[in-house]
């Protein structure tokens, strides 16, 4: 930032956080983000190498505290991308833009899902509200449940 800086000059703390902010990578902002949140307690996720990951999923998954934050994070100048990838078999991937609104709008849902309940899994999807997709999420987050402990496991099952 030296030729920003010229000598004599003084800058105030905002200047200079402006000045140190405007140059910040994405990589050491996040790193200050994560060490952050970790600090405070919070389970933080972050893709490491995003070559073999959906695109436009956000950087870093933060859970605590009652609470799933999916933060993007981007340098001063970053724009969030609307670009739509294609998989190899030419499906149309969402954008980041794509991915955080439809985060915005969800509450999340926590299930443990093996091959065995692969008959429950298309009704745990479905798009719309049926009372077949009632029932596969009742049974699965029951599961889930007793898996993590939460509520003792039914006898003979
Ligand atoms: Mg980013």
């Amino acid at each position: 930032m030296s030729d920003l800086v010229e000598s004599g000059d003084v800058l105030s703390v905002s200047e200079f956080k402006r000045l140190v902010f405007s140059r910040m990578s994405e990589a050491t902002f996040q790193q200050q983000v994560i060490n952050l949140a970790r600090d405070l307690g919070w389970f933080v996720y972050h893709t490491h190498d995003s070559r073999r990951s959906e695109p436009g999923f956000p950087d870093l998954v933060i859970v605590g505290y009652g609470r799933v934050l999916f933060c993007e994070l981007k340098t001063a100048r970053g724009k969030l991308s609307t670009e739509r990838g294609l998989t190899r078999s030419g499906r149309q991937m969402p954008s980041q833009v794509d991915w955080l609104r439809r985060l915005r709008e969800a509450t999340p849902e926590v299930y443990v899902l093996r091959p065995s309940d692969s008959d429950l899994i298309p009704d745990l999807l479905s798009p719309s509200e049926t009372a077949a997709r009632w029932a596969a999420m009742t049974t699965l987050a029951q599961q889930a449940a007793m898996e993590l402990g939460l509520v003792p496991a039914v006898e003979g099952s």
